[in-house]
């Protein structure tokens, strides 16, 4: 018996552009290989599984991949230790998701390198829940006029200077491109491999698709903290429709109307929506008073808002995002998991290793059923959630 490899069996298993079954999957930390029932039986390596999962039916599925969440289970990116992450790390699993860019938020700078230096601790301490794979900057370089829930007292103009000893860890940065003077910092980051995302912003079209040819390649949660399309001025949004930009999306229903879920497929494609949480830390917690990035918010059923009604992040998790997705649009359950899997992993340039059910990636596999209820999240071969 190789103590290393198991096996998921009896499953439909989501690869990128089908759904297969009488198939087996065999993994240790990397998915060894996607065999027959009937070669798998028969074959050498049958011999060396020491642990089989029965999927009994249920969907097998790549692991999810949050690029956009600020906290979950109580705890958040910025409370800045490492046992936060955490947390919030063994809070995702149990929605099947197998890795995450913890979220800043706009802070004191002081609080912000705090919070970074935990994810750069954390990345090399092996948790018991969904990876880090880096982090999503979201502010300080945003607009004043679309900061949400941000505190515009520690809005900063894009200075490179202040993300420079951190371009180790952080993939993307949210920042309103109208505030960059000459797109100079977008340059500089994008050359660096930093995934820019317009975001936060109060840009006109014009501005928007001149940031999109100097560096920006996504958009943060399209049409939140973003002026609204308007046929004589399409803004920021409307540069994401025009262009080949990838773009987030809360698909909550409540932060953007579900029949632009379609709309917004009808023009993009399937390659560049990428789902996200925006998620906050009551997500899976109870009702009440919480706080995100210094604000007091309140949290309902739905949501989460300050006090003057401002939505503040989500308590979303993925797999009901995907769920969202296969109830108000046309997907098949394979598409729409594509854009909470491979479709971020492209994104942050992970898809060599992550984002999908494939020989060589990693072993981040996880079990749902119709409802999207997981059973079961296995991160890099480990298990990391089981009901
Ligand atoms: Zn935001």
């Amino acid at each position: 018996m190789d103590k290393n490899i198991a096996c998921i069996k009896g499953g439909r298993i989501i690869l990128e552009n089908e759904v297969l079954q009488d198939k087996v999957i065999v993994f240790n930390d990397k998915i060894i290989d996607i065999l027959d029932i009937r070669v798998y039986e028969e074959s050498d390596i049958a011999k060396k599984i020491y642990k089989v999962i029965d999927a009994r039916g249920k969907y097998v599925s790549p692991g999810f991949i949050d690029v956009h969440i600020h906290g979950a289970g109580g705890k958040d990116t910025m409370d800045g230790g490492i046992s936060d992450l955490r947390t919030i790390s063994e809070a995702l699993a149990e929605n099947g998701v197998t890795a995450f860019l913890p979220t800043t938020m706009t802070m004191e700078r002081e609080k912000i390198y705090k919070a970074l230096d935990a994810v750069r601790s954390a990345r090399s301490e092996s948790f018991s829940g969904a990876k880090i794979l880096g982090v999503h900057l979201e502010g300080p370089f945003i607009s004043r006029k679309r900061k949400g829930a941000h505190d515009e007292n520690h809005i900063v103009k894009p200075d490179f200077q202040f993300i420079e000893n951190y371009i180790d860890i952080i993939k993307i940065i949210t920042i309103a491109p109208e505030e960059d003077p000459g797109f100079r910092f977008i340059k500089e980051a994008a050359s660096r491999g930093i995934v820019l995302s317009m975001g936060h912003t109060n840009s006109d079209y014009e501005t928007a698709m001149e940031a999109v040819r100097n560096g920006i390649s996504s958009a943060t949660h399209m049409f939140n903290a973003m002026p609204a399309l308007h046929h004589r001025a399409p803004g920021a949004a409307g540069a994401v429709l025009y262009s080949d930009l990838s773009f987030e999306l809360i698909a909550d229903t409540l932060h953007v109307h579900p029949a632009l879920f379609q709309i917004l497929l009808n023009a993009k494609g399937r390659g560049k929506m990428i789902l996200i949480t925006d998620a906050m830390r009551a997500c899976g917690m109870r009702n009440g008073c919480w706080d995100l990035g210094g604000r007091e918010v309140t949290v309902d059923n739905d949501s989460a808002r300050i006090a003057d009604g401002t939505l503040a992040g989500s308590i979303l998790t993925l797999n009901r995002a995907v769920f969202n997705m296969l109830k108000h649009t046309d997907l098949e359950i394979h598409e729409a998991v594509a854009l909470a899997s491979i479709n971020p992993a492209r994104l942050i340039n992970m898809d060599g290793t992550k984002g999908s059910i494939e020989k060589g990636k990693d072993a981040d596999l996880i079990i749902f059923d119709e409802r999207l209820e997981v059973d079961l999240s296995i991160s890099e071969g480990r298990i990391i959630f089981e009901k």
